[in-house]
């Protein structure tokens, strides 16, 4: 089962990303990337390395199918969480500073992806859509019997 399948009715973050383990606080989160060392990380043009490489750049959170995540320059993707200033990518053992929206913007935003019901729906890069947007994709979903 996918997080988003156990957790519907919330935007997945690093807690619950890595279902059915569960990481209950940015402590065990890093912990967990430190297990996931140990299995290596495939960083070019060095190969399998086993540290996390710290990286002065932040990076957008983004939703992506119910999940808040942040781009990585390998093309992955780490599992964001706002408790956590941190996001660390598991392809290439890169760890990131989390940009956030604001509070207000965050929740609200939250709220309006929870309005639907499949998690693969959920998506909202900040960045680039205001929350008015997501009430017209909101509203269009209703018109078409998506909502
Ligand atoms: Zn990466």
């Amino acid at each position: 089962m996918s997080a988003t399948a156990a957790f519907p009715n919330q935007i997945i973050t690093q807690e619950q990303g890595h279902f059915p383990t569960l990481l209950p606080t940015p402590v065990a989160v890093e912990q967990y990337w430190r297990t996931a060392a140990i299995g290596g990380f495939v960083r070019p043009p060095y190969g399998l390395v086993h540290e996390l490489e710290e990286m002065k750049e932040a990076r957008p959170a983004r939703v992506d199918h119910g999940r808040w995540l942040i781009d990585c320059v390998c093309n992955g993707a780490a599992f964001a969480w706002v408790e956590n200033p941190r996001a660390a990518c598991l392809g290439c053992g890169r760890v990131w500073r989390v940009k956030w929206p604001t509070k207000q913007t965050r929740e609200r935003g939250e709220a309006l992806l929870l309005l639907r019901p499949d998690p693969a729906n959920r998506n909202w890069d900040p960045v680039s859509e205001s929350l008015a947007d997501l009430r017209e994709e909101n509203k269009a979903a209703r018109r078409v019997g998506l909502m």
